[in-house]
């Protein structure tokens, strides 16, 4: 099995995440693309983040019409900080045989070598890099001097269609009464007015 990995926040997941999944499931021949909200990330100390059940009930959500598409709690049911590479183990031993590539968009790739153990990382998976609008790929450039060829040959850049959505705009969108109807599924708006997230 080619399983597609996409960990994020997810706060909340949006069109640009669905449509990056979609095109990166195709583009790669991927069986399955499996989100994983991460339960505390790492990377954004002192930040507010949404209680994880109901980052996770929105990705569900969001991911319910696709059969391709899945959830995961793996990072939500782990104790401490949620490191890509404890998840990335579980889903190699879960399936010995199969492929797993990690899915990012330009901006969190560009930030792996803050990441834990990101060169045992890169070893354990291929990485696909996705452009993000805003994000130039130029920014992968002193990534690749630092990574060296060898790394450097498991990350594999993929242009998608340019989204210029992000959940810090839909957030801040919602906290002003702006609209943000399309930015992400209905049902998943429909989550965030029932529960009252993100009023400001
Ligand atoms: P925030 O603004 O809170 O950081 P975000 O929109 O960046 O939210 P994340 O949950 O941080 O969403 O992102 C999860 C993954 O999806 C990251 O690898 C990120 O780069 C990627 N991603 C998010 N939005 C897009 C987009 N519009 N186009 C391409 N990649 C994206
Ligand atoms: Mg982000």
């Amino acid at each position: 099995m080619n399983l597609g990995l996409m960990g994020g926040t997810f706060d909340p997941i949006h069109s640009g995440h669905l449509v990056v999944a979609e095109e990166v499931r195709i583009g790669f021949g991927l069986d399955k693309v499996v989100f994983i909200p991460s339960a505390r990330p790492p990377h954004k100390p002192g930040t507010v983040v949404t209680c994880p059940e109901h980052r996770y009930a929105m990705a569900l959500l969001a991911t319910a019409s696709n059969p391709c598409f899945a959830v995961s709690r793996v990072e939500i049911e782990r104790p401490g900080p949620s490191y890509s590479i404890d998840t990335v183990l579980h889903f190699r031993e879960k399936d010995p045989d199969g492929k797993v590539f990690f899915v990012t968009g330009a901006d969190a790739i560009a930030e792996i070598l803050t990441w834990k153990d990101p060169a045992g990382l890169i070893q354990m998976c291929d990485f696909i890099a996705v452009t993000r609008p805003g994000y130039d790929l130029d920014c992968l450039r002193s990534l690749k001097q630092r990574l060296g060829t060898d790394l450097w040959s498991r990350i594999h850049i993929f242009k998608a269609t340019p989204v210029d959505i992000s959940s810090t705009e839909i957030r801040r969108r919602l906290s002003q009464g702006l609209p943000v109807r399309y930015l992400l599924p209905d049902q998943v708006l429909d989550y965030i007015i029932k529960v009252g997230l993100y009023r400001g």
